[in-house]
Formats: C-alpha cells, sequence, structure tokens
C-alpha cells in the first residue's frame, strides 16, 4: 500500500511529557505476538509495560535536568531532547555519555534509545558522503526527517541485525533471499522492504524504525543495500516478543519479587512484509560500497554508548553495599575491598568511553565521531565486567538471594511470621529490606534485567569478537614494532 510521506507524519503529535510518550504509543495498529496471543494493548501488558517505563524516562529526564539530557539544535534552533541531537562536538559525546549512565543509574536496565541517537548521527554523515560521489540528495532528505523528528520529539530505533541465515553465505547468495532485507519492488514514489531485523532493542516501543544494513556489501548484493525510515505501526510489520528469563514473575501479585517492577528491557523478531518506504525517508539504495563504512560507523558510536552499562554498575556497587549492611557483614574488609573492585571495573568502562568521546574526529558532513580504538576497547570491557561486578554482588549478597521465598510466602499466615523471625539480619533492619535488596540483585545478574546488563553486554553491538578483530585493525604493531627496535638500536639497513 503506498502511502505519503505527508500522511506519515500526519499521524504524529509533539511529545513534551512521558505522559505525551504513553498516550502516543496507545491504538496503534501494531501486531504484536507474546505468548502465541496477539497483544491487544502492548501499553498495557505487564511484560511489556516496565520495557515502556523505561523509555518514558527519557522523557522524564529532559524535563528534570535539561542541562543534561536537552541541548540546542542548530537544524531546528530549538532545544531538543539529546537522543536526537546530531553530535556536533567531542563535548556532545561526553555529555551523551553522562546522560546514558544517568538512565542506567535511574532505570537498572536497558533504556533503548540509543540505536536511534546513533543512527541518525551515521546516516548524517553517510549520506553526505553517499551524495558526494552519487549525486544523490539523501542527504537533504535525511536533513528533513530529522527536522521533523526533533519537533516532535519522537523515538527512533534502529533496525540492524539480519536474521543472516548461512554465515558462509552473502545476502545474494542465501537460498532464502529474505534472511537478509531487501528491496522487493521500487516506483516511481519509493521502495518495497521484505525481510526481518532481529534482536530489536525496544523495536515495539518506538515511533520510527531505522533499517540499515548489517554487514559489507558486495555488487551482487545491491537490492540490500537500502536505509529507510517505517513508522512503527505500518502495514506489514509484525513484531514477535522476545522472552526474557523470569519474565512472568510480571504477571504475579506484589512487587518485591520482580526485583525491578517498574523498568525493563525489549527485544523483539521484526517481520517486514513488502513494506512500502516513500523516496523521502530512503537515505540509501544500493550504494553498497557504503554499507561496511556505515557499520563501521555505527559500531564506533554504538560500542561507546555502552558506557550505560556503568549505570547499571552504579546500581549494583549501590545494592551489594546495601545488602552486606543489611546483612551486617559492612565492616569486614573484604566487602570493601570486593566494593573497591567492583568500583574499578565499572570506572575502568566509563573512562574508555569517555576517551573516546574525548578523542572524537571530525567527518566530512561536520560532525564528530567517537575514536574507534577506545570505543572498541570500551564495549570488549562491557563483554566482561558487569560479569565479574555481578559475581562479586553474588558473592556479597550470600545463598539467600537464590534460595529465599516466595513474596505470598512472607505474607502467609503461617509461613509469613517464620520467615519474618528465621530470615531476620541486621537488628533494625526490615526483613522486607533485605528481600527486596537481593531480588534486585537476583533480577540485574539472573533476571529479566540480566538481559539488559549481562547478555547484551556481551552481543549487543556486536559480539566480543567484533571488537578483537577491530582492535587487531587498529593496533599499528608495526609502528610500534619501531618505537622497540629504535630503542633496542636495531637497525635492519645494516643486514639487508
Ligand atoms: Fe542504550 Fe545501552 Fe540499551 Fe544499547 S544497551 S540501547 S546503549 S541502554
Ligand atoms: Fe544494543
Amino acid at each position: 500500500m503506498t502511502i505519503t510521506a505527508a500522511q506519515q507524519w500526519a499521524a504524529f503529535k509533539p511529545i513534551h511529557t512521558p505522559e505525551d510518550y504513553l498516550n502516543s504509543l496507545r491504538g496503534r495498529a501494531t501486531t504484536v505476538y507474546l505468548f502465541g496471543e496477539v497483544v491487544a494493548e502492548p501499553i498495557d501488558h505487564p511484560i511489556i509495560r516496565p520495557s515502556i517505563n523505561a523509555l518514558a524516562k527519557t522523557y522524564q529526564l529532559a524535563l528534570d535536568e535539561p542541562e543534561l539530557a536537552t541541548t540546542q539544535s542548530d537544524l531546528i534552533d530549538a532545544p531538543v531532547n539529546r537522543f536526537l541531537h546530531i553530535v556536533a562536538s567531542p563535548h556532545d559525546l561526553v555529555m551523551k555519555s553522562r546522560m546514558q549512565r544517568k538512565l542506567g543509574q535511574l532505570t537498572g536496565t536497558c533504556f533503548q534509545r540509543c540505536t536511534g541517537l546513533d543512527a541518525i548521527s551515521v546516516l548524517h554523515s553517510i549520506t553526505y558522503d553517499i551524495d558526494a560521489k552519487h549525486g544523490t540528495s539523501y542527504h537533504q532528505r535525511f536533513i528533513a526527517f530529522l527536522k521533523q523528528a526533533q519537533r516532535n520529539n519522537l523515538l527512533i530505533a534502529a533496525g540492524m541485525t539480519d536474521p543472516k541465515g548461512d554465515r558462509s553465505k552473502r545476502p545474494s547468495e542465501q537460498v532464502d533471499p529474505d534472511l537478509f532485507m531487501h528491496v522487493t519492488k521500487r516506483d516511481a514514489h519509493g521502495v518495497y522492504v521484505t525481510g526481518a531485523k532481529a534482536h530489536m532493542t525496544g523495536g515495539l516501543n518506538s515511533h520510527w524504525i531505522c533499517v540499515m544494513p548489517t554487514m559489507n556489501m558486495g555488487s551482487d548484493d545491491k537490492d540490500y543495500a537500502v536505509v529507510g525510515m517505517i513508522p512503527t505501526d505500518s502495514p506489514g510489520l509484525t513484531f514477535i516478543y522476545g522472552r526474557q528469563s523470569c519474565d512472568t514473575r510480571a504477571m504475579e501479585k506484589g512487587d518485591i519479587d520482580k526485583g525491578n517492577a517498574q523498568y525493563g528491557g525489549q527485544e523483539v523478531l521484526v517481520v517486514f512484509d513488502n513494506v512500502f518506504i516513500p523516496n523521502e525517508h530512503v537515505f540509501m539504495d544500493g550504494e553498497y560500497e557504503f554499507a561496511q563504512e556505515m557499520v563501521a560507523r555505527f559500531t564506533s558510536y554504538h560500542r561507546a554508548s555502552y558506557v550505560c552499562k556503568t549505570g547499571l554498575g552504579d546500581v549494583m556497587v549501590g545494592a551489594a553495599a546495601a545488602i552486606a549492611q543489611f546483612n551486617g557483614a559492612d565492616a569486614a574488609s573484604h566487602i570493601k575491598d570486593k566494593l573497591v573492585e567492583m568500583t574499578h571495573l565499572n570506572e575502568t568502562i566509563y573512562s574508555s568511553a569517555v576517551a573516546s568521546a574525548h578523542e572524537a574526529k571530525p567527518l566530512a558532513s561536520g560532525i564528530f565521531m567517537n575514536d574507534q580504538m577506545l570505543a572498541n576497547v570500551c564495549k570488549q570491557n562491557v563483554t566482561r565486567f558487569p560479569y565479574e561486578i555481578s559475581r562479586l554482588a553474588q558473592d556479597i549478597a550470600g545463598g539467600l538471594m537464590v534460595t529465599m521465598p516466595s513474596e505470598q510466602d512472607f505474607d502467609h499466615d503461617v509461613a509469613g511470621p517464620l520467615l519474618h523471625k528465621y530470615l531476620k539480619g541486621r537488628g533494625n533492619v526490615p526483613v522486607e529490606h533485605r528481600q527486596r535488596m537481593l531480588r534486585l540483585i537476583e533480577n540485574m545478574t539472573l533476571g529479566r534485567n540480566a538481559v539488559g546488563y549481562l547478555t547484551e553486554s556481551m552481543h549487543g553491538a556486536g559480539s566480543p569478537q567484533a571488537q578483537r578483530i577491530q582492535i587487531l585493525r587498529g593496533m599499528e604493531v608495526e609502528r610500534k614494532k619501531s618505537y622497540a627496535e629504535t630503542l633496542a638500536g636495531i637497525d635492519y639497513s645494516d643486514t639487508i
């Protein structure tokens, strides 16, 4: 079905508050599957709602701390949410890191808005570069799109990861062409795309999905080299919700056993069946030689965005310190040492992210991009340190974290008093405080938010090996050998 860009924009109203954002998600024509059923209204589903709350926090922070979470946009000459801001300086990247850490502290989970943030800066630079080579007009199209998104304060999510099928084959070599998103038809008004995007963070909670290639492309893959913006409730989209460990606790009574009752992350599989993208919202169509550079720029921004996990690390350090206190163990020197170790690991992640921001370099379109090496080091740190921080938090928490009875048993006439008697810790600390803190640590290291804190830290923005390949490419061993050889007094001209 053909729809114009103007018709697509007519569906949006400017968002000023978290409530506006929640309202913007109501009554949409999205098809969402969860537990084998179509979800009537996702925002009201107890498993989905915490992920929406986490995103709503990005709107709240802009109201509470505008100096951190908003900034001036030269495009529309007005303040905008930092998640819609193009990176105009290294300082912008530092502020972005601070904002991401803060949101991690406030939600204890993945707040899902950074893929769009990173995608818009990538698109700013890559459309500029494509136009310079091919004489296309993608850059102006993109700027027009971004101005509208900024004015309406909308949420963009990047859909990058194709299912990929047989990893030994290129997109055009797959038995099933749909395993990589591709253009199925073109007409005077736009293009139609089919395929799927997997592990899509916050896809269902967004207003626009930016589909973009997941890897380098060859000349046979032209139809797969496509970038476009698609409204999340467009005809032809199907969302299938990703399960998370312990997710059905969200369906239980009470809020203690949920660990973090308010906030959670979200990953969805999104299937696109001949979805129309009007020309105004197509930002690459066939320029396959730019796919690899596009992915490299995205990962450079996004791997530093994983500084978000330092906010979660702050929560872990705080939770471990609190439970040690509730248990009466906080004066022990080994507890303090473990908290120091957790903090050291967490700040090491932060330092690599912020260093990567400070070392940003300008691109041809005039915006700045993180230092690639340090961004990869940051993400490589993130694939490891949250696991060690979690191990230490579990060590401090003690085994009760995984043997503690349910909230319902604590409330039971007979079992409840027994639990309150025998699970008492330090004298003046209510048993419920112990319960809550242990459940939070469980939530972040084994439960729903372990998806965000641990496995997403491992695989999001590329699995560990992807960073190691980038580090290998950038480590300049020959240059470093020459330093050593000079100091050691080795002169190869003698031996040739
Ligand atoms: Fe943002 Fe972190 Fe979630 Fe990625 S994992 S979307 S960087 S909060
Ligand atoms: Fe991610």
